[in-house]
């Protein structure tokens, strides 16, 4: 039995007015509702309603994640700074992303205050795991998250502190993995139903994380920070920083032959087409970054693109670290150079807007720590291109006419590109790739022995031998689903919680209170609700009806019963918040009309 929670004695202020810091409807409304105060960039408290809507969405996960066996544990949040200097992720998150928050304490030892647990967990297992008959195993914790977000925004969305389920397999193999990968995939889908969530798994890029396969669980809502491509056959759905496409045909060249062309003050694409009258499918754009590898050394790299595309930087530097593992392990920084970088490495100007794929190395001025020779990619785009337009390295002219092999040489051959939507899915090219936007909710990967390598997490195989252990890591953000809920359900009155996750399946409000027989009833059918498990909120705050109806609405109880006139016939009123259809119950068998619609309701995913 639960008990009945009485409004006039809680910690609840509602607002007017959209708080201004909020720019999105969920961020307004549990701000304005009273679920959520800051304190801070990116520093959020959970008020006494928030909180209810986290424990229960925490329990949501938990029941899932043990439905696959998985098991509960706590790690601590601030870690030494050894294990990640054995991981080599100390620079990266401290310095190069810099998202991790890093302390000295008193003995002046590094600490940082965990984004994420993959060292901790490597180094308990190392410590824990010797044999295979110890696997599979996967541990689970619900925490409280620190991350140095450069833009902390959208409330719970991106804070700097906020709670996440973070997972961590262990396996002989990669079998094994695989199964665990599937069972995750399975939780993942249940645990987004449950809440009343509408989602989407899409192939997701594995970033700083590292290893293999990774797909993240995206809930659809037009505030998502996330672009999403998918085939409207469902075959293929990814995050845009992985997504593959063909993109339209090259339109025939109107070039036949290779020409030194002025073409002044045609620095854009736009314009040198429309100057030179070609489209530009037809021309090759090269692009130099500044690659700033872990090791100190810094890399010039010259890509080429086809002129019609842009270059997707998640790809690019999955590639700088792929093919470059000579100057690094990881990238710190990646970005196109500005003036006052150029003049630091550029031993004589360069011809910005004109640069040909082949820029000479001479380019590069003799430093240490800087590589003297461009690092050369292009895209899949121009391989097939003939007679296209490029720069020239003059400013002011292009040449036409050009083709690889003759003029040039094709640089690595890498897909940089970034996908959009139009282009044609590479699994079957009759299918056009769709655009939608979505929030990030949850995370799977495959990582493989990416840590337990550099960590020396190893067991005994069944043969004898000593060999790594075998990892996946699978993350949901529990505070921001919470708001992703209320980012997909809402209306003009406030919030319409999913019946699963809402603070309290229904209130009770009372008219007025002086009114001794709307208060009589109000409190014997909170007690009956409460008598069958139905999670009950009495308002009996001395205030007028119209602000009570306004702030439930506005918080978003599923159900609400009203004590007020129609009592005298012996019936009440019962609204259902998202369809607002209200209609008069006999007093006697309503609560048992609510529990049964709360538990079809908790029934249906
Ligand atoms: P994002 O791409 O949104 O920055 P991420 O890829 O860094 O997220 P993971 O490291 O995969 O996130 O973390 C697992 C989950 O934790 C994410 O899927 C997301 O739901 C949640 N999460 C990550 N960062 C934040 C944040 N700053 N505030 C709230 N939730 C977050
Ligand atoms: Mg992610």
């Amino acid at each position: 039995m639960s008990q009945v929670a009485r409004l006039s004695q809680m910690l609840f202020v509602t607002l007017r007015e959209d708080p201004a810091e909020a720019e999105i409807p969920s961020h307004k409304l549990l701000v304005r509702a009273g679920y959520i105060r800051r304190v801070g960039s990116g520093l959020y408290v959970y008020l006494p309603l928030m909180w209810r809507v986290l424990q229960k969405v925490s329990q949501i996960v938990r029941e899932e994640m043990n439905a696959k066996r998985a098991q509960e544990c706590l790690l601590t949040q601030l870690q030494p700074s050894e294990l990640w200097k054995e991981s080599g992720r100390w620079d990266t998150y401290t310095k190069a992303e810099g998202i991790m928050f890093a302390l000295t304490d008193r003995q002046d030892r590094e600490l940082g205050l965990g984004p994420t647990h993959e060292e901790v967990i490597a180094a308990i297992a190392r410590d824990t795991i010797r044999s295979y008959r110890q696997l599979p195993l996967n541990l689970y914790q619900i925490q409280t998250k620190f991350r140095d977000e450069i833009r902390p925004r959208f409330g719970l969305m991106r804070g700097r502190e906020f709670i996440m389920k973070d997972a961590y397999s262990f396996h002989a193999d990669e079998d094994s993995l695989k199964q665990t990968y599937a069972d995750m995939y399975d939780a993942y889908c249940n645990i987004l139903s449950r809440c009343g969530l509408k989602f989407r798994a899409v192939d997701a890029d594995s970033g700083a994380i590292g290893g293999a396969g990774s797909q993240e669980f995206m809930v659809l809502a037009d505030a998502g920070e996330d672009e999403v491509l998918y085939t409207e056959d469902g075959q293929y759905a990814a995050n845009v920083e992985k997504a593959v496409s063909l993109p339209a045909e090259a339109k025939p060249s109107p070039f036949q032959t290779f020409e030194k062309r002025e073409t002044p003050g045609t620095t854009t694409i736009a314009s040198m087409c429309e100057y030179l009258g070609c489209d530009p499918t037809n021309s090759v754009k090269n692009v130099l970054y500044r690659a700033v590898y872990d090791t100190g050394t810094t890399v010039l790299v010259s890509v080429s693109i086809r002129g019609d595309r842009d270059v997707n930087e998640v790809k690019l530097q999955n590639e700088l670290v792929r093919l470059g593992g000579q100057f690094g392990s990881a990238i710190l920084v990646l970005d196109v150079p500005d003036e006052s970088i150029q003049q630091q490495w550029a031993a004589q100007p360069l011809p910005l807007g004109y640069m040909d794929p082949a820029l000479p190395d001479d380019y590069i001025r003799k430093l240490d720590g800087l590589e003297p020779k461009f690092f050369r990619l292009a895209d899949r785009t121009v391989a097939d291109l003939k007679n296209f337009v490029t720069g020239s390295n003059e400013v002011d002219y292009h040449v036409v006419g050009a083709n690889w092999g003759e003029q040039f040489q094709l640089p690595e051959l890498v897909d940089i590109q970034t996908a959009v939507a139009g282009d044609r899915s590479v699994r079957d090219p009759s299918q056009t790739l769709q655009t939608a936007r979505g929030i990030e909710i949850g995370h799977i990967f495959q990582l493989g022995t990416k840590y337990s390598e550099a960590m020396g997490a190893s067991f005994t195989n069944e043969q004898g031998k000593t060999v790594p252990l075998v990892m996946g890591c699978y993350g949901v953000g529990v505070s921001r689903l919470a708001q992703a809920a209320v980012e997909q359900s809402f209306d003009d009155k406030g919030i319409i919680w999913p019946v699963a996750i809402a603070p309290y399946h229904c209130v009770v409000v009372v008219p007025n209170i002086k009114d001794d027989s709307q208060m009589a009833a109000a409190e014997a059918i909170a007690s009956e609700l409460a008598e069958l498990g139905i999670e009950t909120l009495l308002d009996d705050r001395n205030e007028r009806a119209g602000v009570k109806f306004k702030d439930a609405e506005l918080i978003g109880i599923p159900f609400r019963i009203t004590t007020g006139r129609s009592l005298k016939d012996g019936k009440m009123e019962l609204n259902e918040r998202a369809t607002g259809e209200t209609r008069e119950v006999a007093v006697e068998g309503a609560a048992r009309a609510v529990a049964e619609r709360v538990q079809s309701a908790l029934a249906s995913k």
